[in-house]
């Protein structure tokens, strides 16, 4: 089976070719937040789906560069700017750093480059320039700069939007609008009185940049003209990606994006979130909470991608017991595993685990087909290290196929819980004391682990020492 993914841009299931004529390289794009603001978990929803495939694709052998732009110039910031009054530099400065740390929480692979769009006004620029001199673009009577939809014969590919519906002329400046209002949108702003003293020097005099030429300028100087994978939420394709196709390709004659991945949107207690409706949750308020990053993390990932996910305080509990049941399993492998080197081949099961969980992800990025594998293996298992009969070599053997898999799902494997010395000492003592019979002080010291959050088996091969 090979790896497939829903692309929008063909509406259907395409397997993945990387443009690389060796095979090997993967050139991704993702539109990164809007720093005005913490970002939720909806938002988060999107990031952990391109983590998760992008994780994926190393899996499968891929180089990947992923690029994920800082978007600190925009309409919502400008208007975030003007209510507040807080420098546009520290307010994005401070939401880009709260969002990198969100990111660590979630345990979300740091993109190769980070580009903030300030830093890349220049290639804008330059991108507006192309446009203009190849006559797709046009300065309109309110100076701005605006992309002609009617000089771009494919505009609609993406959103799939009928010509009849298009209102070429008509002019729309602002940064998110609906397919009513579709028109020429803006690359460049004309400075206006509301955006104070934010703006920059341009051939069209002074302004700022549109937000969809800011993605497009920053894919293609780190990436290229062309690029393999380009992913966002569903909220994205119109008008964000498909203005962005539009503005790529006009400049330079060549296929933008080859697979284009959207994955649906959160629901919060089966409601769109809100602020005014209390359904509204940033990372902060679920640790606030209680929760960690991880179960946040595995909440996120465990519905496919392209199916709505209804976020629930019962679904991230649901998620917690989920991840302490991998933990248990992990650690009673360990202790069964021991030192035992993993066996070559791998016994049988274990084999078929790799290739039901591979199929799973291969089919666009199955994750709850290829969970829905690992839990049915892990009872299976369980019900076997209950009766004693899992050999050393096949638990090293599923402990090291998991640490691959983990490679992909990014929930970490168990630390192993070794004692500090001070316990191991007072272990020793009360062995000690057990083979001089004295077993009022064996018990004493027994009490006195326990206290410190330490329990004694003994085992046939001896007590061993286990956290409460
Ligand atoms: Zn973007």
């Amino acid at each position: 089976m090979s790896l497939r993914f829903f692309n929008t841009l063909s509406r259907q299931l395409d397997e993945f070719r990387p443009l690389d004529p060796a095979g090997k390289q993967v050139k991704l794009y993702t539109c990164g937040p809007t720093v005005y603001d913490f970002a939720h978990i909806g938002n988060f929803r999107a990031f952990t789906f391109e983590d998760l495939a992008r994780r994926y694709l190393v899996y499968r052998g891929y180089d990947v560069v992923h690029v994920m732009n800082i978007t600190d110039i925009e309409d919502k910031i400008i208007r975030t700017v003007r209510q507040t009054g807080e420098p546009l530099k520290q307010l994005t400065g401070r939401f880009s750093t709260a969002f990198l740390d969100d990111c660590r929480a979630l345990n979300l692979l740091p993109p190769h480059h980070v580009p903030r769009a300030t830093d890349h006004i220049p290639e804008m620029l330059a991108l507006i320039g192309t446009l203009m001199k190849k006559g797709v673009a046009y300065q309109a009577p309110d100076k701005s700069v605006y992309f002609s939809i009617a000089k771009f014969a494919r505009y609609g590919q993406l959103k799939k939007i009928d010509a009849d519906q298009m209102r070429p002329g008509e002019r729309v400046k602002l940064d998110e609008y609906e397919k009513e209002s579709l028109g020429d949108f803006a690359l460049w702003k004309a400075w206006d009185e509301a955006d104070g003293d934010i703006g920059w020097d341009s051939p069209w005099g002074r302004g700022r940049p549109g937000w969809h030429i800011e993605c497009s300028a920053m894919s293609m100087k780190y990436l290229g003209e062309s690029l393999d994978l380009h992913c966002g939420g569903e909220d994205l394709v119109f008008p964000h990606h498909e203005d962005e196709i539009a503005q790529s390709e006009a400049a330079t004659g060549k296929p933008f994006v080859r697979y284009w991945l959207h994955c649906a949107y959160l629901l919060v207690n089966g409601q769109k979130m809100a602020k005014r409706s209390g359904n509204f949750f940033t990372l902060h308020d679920l640790f606030a909470k209680g929760y960690t990053g991880r179960e946040l993390r595995y909440t996120l990932i465990a519905e496919h991608y392209r199916r709505q996910l209804n976020f629930t305080f019962e679904g991230i509990d649901a998620a917690r017991t989920s991840l302490a049941r991998v933990d248990e399993f992990l650690v009673k492998l360990r202790d069964v595993a021991g030192g035992t080197p993993v066996p070559s081949p791998l016994p049988s099961n274990v084999a078929t685990l790799q290739t039901d969980f591979e199929a799973a992800l291969d089919d666009d990025l199955n994750i709850s087909a290829a969970l829905g594998v690992l839990f049915n293996f892990i009872r299976d298992i369980n019900k076997r290290l209950a009766e004693n009969v899992v050999a050393p070599a096949e638990a090293t053997a599923i402990l090291d196929t998991w640490q691959r898999f983990d490679t992909v799902l990014g929930f970490g494997m168990p630390q192993a819980q070794e004692a500090p010395a001070n316990i191991v000492a007072l272990a020793n003592q009360r062995l000690a004391a057990r083979k001089a019979k004295d077993f009022k002080r064996a018990d004493q010291i027994r009490d006195e682990l326990k206290a410190k959050g330490w329990i004694i088996e003994d085992t046939p091969k001896g007590p061993k020492l286990k956290r409460l």
